[in-house]
């Protein structure tokens, strides 16, 4: 075997750069995960999966580590105090957890009791959403921001919340809203605290880059927030406003986008202060973006800057325009999702071992017997035999020429199954032996890269890029993706991964790699009887929530773990995927119904002894288990 050390490991996968130092890999050769990045204490990630397997929980299984969560929020909230402290700004800053990126109750109540130490609010943006918020701010207080369009009910149902103590502030985004929230407020007697979300003409960067500029869907125009002004003064509502809001999109990709949009949301706010409007709280809306490749660049699964450097500019952009402006500094929230949550969760699935190496015919007597062989084949093989570094080029362009050739052929009749098996083979053959010859090469010439693609290997997951990794199919975004063991042996397959939905789009074929994006995930050759695990990482920020049931794969196992000194983890959670009469619910069919409408069917092929009444019960057995069980592959 190759001599291949555990540092050639992380290099190859770029985990240093993506993994925040949660991610480490132990002398097993096996990734861990760790509770924060200045912690010593880890957990093995294959021998969790052991462990969980041995729980009968099957994969694939999400995991949930609440403490890497806990430590996101310390660390973005630590990284804002010693800003606020080096800047010497005069005011406060505060988290407000965005829900829409993960709403899940266990997350949302873990951020809602680890975050009341740094006053951590939630942000909501549908009724829904509203009624998760005020059900896990009830108890302790927990502050409240609401967007998204609103009607009557909304607002009402925030109008009666402010009244018995919550504290929400109602984001008008359209002028239209605030006409019925001062209706509603009139006709209730309740005076709800109100935000103005403005429209930048500043856009953010990416994929998201029109959630800004002036073709944003959500915030008033300039012109719009001096009416705002005017009705709220007519009515006597001025006084209720209380905080200014914008939001540029998410995952900004540059840090001067940033800063831009920092620039102008905070002279709109020093404007308006000037007015005479008492905002206290700037909220410059999500947008902190998370390196997914490691690649620090502006490149749209990555960004150009740092929580720090974020945090830093924030501050300083604030403080400096409003001195310069002759205001007081407002408290500032940010409503980071993306960066608190993504970290947290690992979804970890087996490999389906596809390795039919062993049924494969064997050809090689060929190489030595070619007489009847026809001449295109015959024509491959003396490549095969001869190739070497100096006709590689040459010899690249005739096989490719040569197996088009042979496709042909066979549609016109004139080339035997067997012949265009044995073209196949050779050409596999080629590949791999011009790939060591190439190897050698370096840097490899360009036109010989793409042979590279003719060597990728197909490995099957056993799971759903639909349900789990959503935006990768959606918006071609990269997750890392690793082994979870043997990180100690050099892979040697460069791998694809195709998940189990029947869809061609359900193939993963974009990495990252070493140097930034690559088309080839290095994989072990699994072996016989192996069990071989991979993890998707950073996928704690939309894809719970945005991922579909397409092809009725159903939510995946979910555990949620804790660190413990003396047992190394806790398992706090099992949450069951949906079973398969579960899936099949949201779409009509009802389990009982189907199981009746079989037997009654299978009556029928007993009385006409088609089948025993033994395999009659065993059938249905077959059927009742699958409905209960799990919708991913089992054994
Ligand atoms: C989606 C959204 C966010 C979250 O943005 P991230 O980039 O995930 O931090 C924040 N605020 C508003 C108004 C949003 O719509």
């Amino acid at each position: 075997m190759e001599r291949w050390s555990i540092n050639e490991s992380v290099k190859l996968y770029n985990m240093d750069n993506w993994g925040a130092d949660l991610f480490s890999i132990n002398k097993k050769g096996n990734i861990c995960v760790h509770p924060s990045s200045s912690s010593k204490q880890s957990i093995d990630l294959r021998a969790l999966v052991d462990d969980l397997i041995k729980r009968k929980i099957k994969p694939p299984i999400l995991l949930r580590f609440m403490d890497v969560l806990q430590g996101r929020i310390a660390s973005i909230n630590r990284v804002f105090k010693s800003a606020i402290q080096e800047n010497d700004y005069p005011a406060k800053y505060q988290t407000f957890f965005p829900i829409k990126v993960n709403q899940q109750r266990q997350v949302v109540e873990a951020i809602a009791n680890f975050g009341k130490r740094y006053n951590i609010g939630l942000e909501v943006g549908s009724k829904p959403e509203l009624v998760a918020g005020i059900s896990i701010s009830t108890g302790n207080g927990l502050p409240i921001i609401c967007n998204g369009y609103k009607d009557t009910e909304y607002i009402e149902t925030v109008l009666y919340a402010t009244k018995i103590g919550y504290d929400i502030t109602l984001v008008v985004e359209k002028l239209f809203e605030l006409e019925k929230i001062i209706e509603l407020s009139k006709k209730t007697g309740i005076q709800p605290k109100l935000g103005i979300r403005v429209k930048l003409s500043s856009k953010g960067t990416g994929k998201w880059a029109t959630s800004g500029g002036e073709d944003a869907k959500f915030g008033l125009r300039m012109s719009e927030i001096i009416a705002a002004i005017r009705m709220l003064e007519e009515h006597g509502l001025l006084d209720c406003v209380k905080l200014l809001h914008f939001h540029i999109g998410s995952q900004i990709t540059k840090i001067d986008k940033i800063k831009t949009a920092l620039i102008e949301g905070t002279r709109i706010y020093a404007e308006m202060r000037k007015l005479g409007v008492g905002i206290e709280f700037l909220d410059i809306g999500g947008g902190l973006g998370v390196d997914y490749d490691g690649s620090k660049s502006s490149y749209f699964s990555s960004v150009n800057y740092t929580v720090e450097e974020y945090a830093n500019d924030v501050i300083y952009q604030i403080k400096n325009i409003c001195e310069e402006a002759g205001v007081e500094c407002p408290n500032i929230i940010s409503e980071s999702g993306r960066a608190t949550v993504a970290h947290y969760s690992v979804l970890i699935t087996n490999v389906l071992n596809t390795n039919t190496q062993h049924l494969m015919p064997d050809f090689e007597e060929i190489l030595t017997q070619a007489e009847n062989l026809a001449p295109t084949v015959k024509k491959l093989m003396d490549i095969y035999k001869s190739i070497d570094r100096y006709s590689l080029r040459e010899d690249y362009h005739d096989t490719m020429q040569l197996i088009n050739e042979a496709v042909s052929l066979f549609n016109l009749g004139y080339l035997t199954l067997n012949d265009r098996a044995i073209a196949e083979w050779l050409y596999s053959k080629i590949i791999k032996k011009l790939n060591g010859i190439v190897e050698k090469i370096k840097p490899i010439p360009e036109e010989l890269q793409n042979f590279h693609l003719a060597l990728r290997q197909t490995y099957f997951a056993n799971f759903s890029l639909f349900q789990s990794i959503p935006d990768s199919w959606a918006i071609d975004q990269l997750f890392p993706i690793m082994p979870l063991q043997r990180l100690n042996q050099k892979p040697d397959v460069m791998a694809s991964i195709a998940d189990i939905t029947c869809d061609s789009d359900g193939e993963i074929t974009s990495f990252v790699g070493e140097t930034g994006r690559t088309k080839f995930l290095p994989l072990h050759r699994i072996r016989k009887e192996e069990d071989y695990f991979i993890g998707f990482f950073l996928i704690g920020a939309y894809q719970e929530i945005l991922g579909d049931m397409h092809n009725l794969f159903g939510d995946t196992n979910a555990v949620h773990i804790t660190f413990n000194k003396k047992t190394g983890y806790l398992i706090d959670t099992v949450i069951n995927g949906d079973a398969c009469w579960e899936s099949l619910k949201y779409v009509q069919y009802k389990g009982p119904e189907i199981l009746k409408h079989v037997r009654d069917n299978l009556e029928k092929s007993v009385a006409l002894r088609k089948i025993s009444i033994e395999e009659s019960s065993h059938f249905i057995e077959l059927l009742d288990r699958t409905l209960l069980g799990y919708t991913y592959l089992g054994e």
